[in-house]
């Protein structure tokens, strides 16, 4: 037997090939901000999730210089073990404070704080119902906990209504509702009151994911739960330090039993190396700008409004009408948008194409920054308008 048991890559890789599935990654060669360098060429940035532009800041870069002076580059070790340090608890705090919850839990990236929080507080006896639209760290967490996973159609509150009425009843032992609350790829928001008068009825735990939403929504910048009139409800909150808070990491929220649990049963906390010093420094610098710089959020949803009068109410191009800063512009087909991106690139935007298995539909992914000007917005507008000819 001379055959080669690797071979079955170069096969594979032809096909993503083919389908024009193909990725790999681009190197921004500056620091974030609403421009960057891309290949030499400085770009206005739609590509990042960095939505209030902290990523670059200067008071978080200090923070994270003073923690690693102070504590080092790496943790060395689990929390439980050598890796616990003040400063994650001080930022399980201030999450906690943002959030209006009893305590939170700060894990290695949000995909992690997923996972992790999915697989330990249901098992295979149980019911977990997802939205189709999930992220992959929500369904893969569903997966991962040996649940029966049951996906309702997105945002549909009727179907999910319809799924508990036939399956809640039988022999699970615990349900649990699954949701992204803004959705990372068309930026809508779930019906989240809906969902939660559902769960009641129902007798079902719900884990709102919010990723795309911290600092982004509500009048302290909490998120969808806090936008929705939500806080306090008996709800488990998860997010990450990477998108508007500019670090790295990610968190669970909720009481202190949920986290107390948590910190006992999470696999993807206790057995993996805590967030560095330099990462969580930062994030607990993030979280007070959130809550003491509303005026951020106030120019971020002032750029919302006027790239949707813009793009739509002007123009009509084809963009998601949404209330978050993600929006997405449908393309025929992965090649389509693959043309679309380079075109952007040629007329001084960085936008990507986003395409299956990410997605069913290819498109171009935008996300507004606080930091983005009248002028970027502009040029976003007018170079949209050129790619709607494709
Ligand atoms: N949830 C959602 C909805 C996300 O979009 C992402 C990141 N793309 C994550 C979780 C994972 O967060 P992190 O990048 O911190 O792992």
């Amino acid at each position: 037997m001379n055959a080669d048991p690797y071979a079955w890559l170069e096969k594979s890789m032809d096909t993503v090939r083919r389908a024009d599935w193909y990725r790999s990654p681009q190197s921004i060669e500056s620091c974030p901000g609403s421009v960057v360098k891309l290949a030499g060429r400085r770009l206005i940035n739609f590509a990042s999730n960095d939505y209030l532009g902290l990523a670059g800041d200067d008071r978080l870069m200090q923070a994270a210089v003073a923690a690693t002076k102070e504590f080092g580059t790496g943790t060395t070790g689990s929390r439980l073990v050598s890796g616990h340090r003040d400063l994650h608890r001080q930022l399980e705090l201030a999450i906690a404070n943002l959030k209006q919850t009893e305590d939170a839990l700060v894990f290695s990236s949000g995909y992690l704080a997923n996972l992790g929080a999915i697989a330990s507080i249901v098992g295979k006896r149980d019911l977990i119902l997802s939205d189709k639209h999930n992220h992959s760290s929500l369904k893969n967490g569903a997966m991962l906990s040996g649940a029966t996973v049951l996906e309702y159609t997105h945002c549909n509150v009727e179907d999910l209504g319809a799924l508990l009425d036939e399956n809640r009843a039988s022999s699970y032992r615990k349900c649990l509702i699954v949701t992204d609350s803004v959705f990372s790829m068309d930026g809508d928001l779930c019906p989240l009151p809906q969902l939660l008068d559902l769960a009641g009825q129902f007798n079902c735990m719900v884990l709102v994911d919010e990723a795309h939403a911290t600092g982004v929504f509500g009048a302290f910048g909490a998120g969808c739960v806090e936008h929705f009139g939500c806080s306090g409800q008996p709800l488990i909150q998860v997010g990450t330090l990477s998108k508007a808070l500019g670090s790295l990491g990610g968190y669970v929220a909720g009481s202190s039993v949920l986290i107390d649990f948590l910190r006992n049963r999470a696999p993807t906390w206790i057995y993996t190396t805590a967030l560095t010093p330099a990462d969580t420094a930062a994030a607990l610098e993030a979280v007070k700008i959130v809550q003491q710089e509303p005026e951020r959020r106030s120019r971020l949803q002032q750029n919302i409004k006027n790239f949707k009068y813009e793009a739509i109410s002007n123009y009509q191009l084809p963009i998601t009408n949404s209330l978050s800063p993600i929006f997405s512009f449908p393309l025929k087909d992965a090649a389509t948008a693959l043309a679309a991106s380079s075109k952007l690139k040629e007329m001084g935007i960085f936008a990507p194409a986003i395409r299956p298995p990410t997605v069913s539909v290819s498109r171009i992914r935008i996300s507004l920054m606080a930091t983005h000007d009248v002028a970027h917005l502009q040029q976003l507008v007018s170079a949209l308008r050129t790619i709607a000819q494709l």
